[in-house]
């Protein structure tokens, strides 16, 4: 597909690159929160062509091609349902939000770093199950001891979240950037205001 994109005119402020699209299962549930399941423009408009996706809502921004017109899609749905994933990737990102951004030891929440609650000098791993969120002083403070020789044991037992406990967390800790066409199909399953 060859899409031009630098004849774009000066009214368009945003460039399509600052243009994804969020990507919802046929069931317009979003594929994945964390990390939320969004496509570049590319990808997109790619799926659109290829009948893999409905558009659900569009962005203003136009891209164009010598024989048409594009409106960018914001919010697209997959016409085949993906049966969603239980578990959340392993990623830092998932590890302080099953941790909520809180220093495991002593409850603070910044200067964070991962701690291995058994440290890998004694053959501890680096799992769900054994890295926890923890400030750096603690960290340091805790070395390469034991939990039980340091006296540090982790506030909450680590263990792997399912995708909905980490959900239920990234309530609190809302993403920097949604577009407003997104917001229908994000939280949708929280109470409303009253
Ligand atoms: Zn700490």
């Amino acid at each position: 597909m060859n899409i031009a994109v630098g004849d774009l005119g000066d009214s368009q402020p945003a460039s399509p690159e600052a243009c994804p699209a969020l990507v919802l299962n046929a069931d317009f549930r979003p594929l994945s929160y964390y990390p939320l399941s969004l496509w570049n423009w590319q990808d997109a408009v790619k799926a659109v062509f290829l009948d893999r996706v409905n558009i659900v809502s569009h962005y203003d921004r136009v891209v164009h091609s010598p024989s048409f017109e594009f409106r960018l899609p914001s919010v697209v749905s997959l016409k085949n349902y993906v049966k969603p994933a239980k578990y959340p990737a392993f990623t830092r990102f998932n590890v302080f939000l099953r941790d909520k951004f809180t220093c495991q030891y002593c409850g603070v929440q910044n200067e964070l770093t991962f701690d291995h609650v058994i440290p890998r000098s004694k053959g501890g791993m680096t799992t769900w199950e054994n890295v926890v969120a923890a400030c750096s002083p603690c960290n340091l403070r805790k070395g390469g001891s034991l939990p039980k020789a340091a006296g540090m044991i982790p506030n909450q037992h680590p263990m792997r979240p399912t995708v909905y406990q980490l959900h239920a967390n990234g309530r609190l800790f809302p993403p920097n950037y949604l577009h407003e066409s997104w917001m229908d199909y994000l939280y949708w399953d929280t109470e409303l205001e009253p």
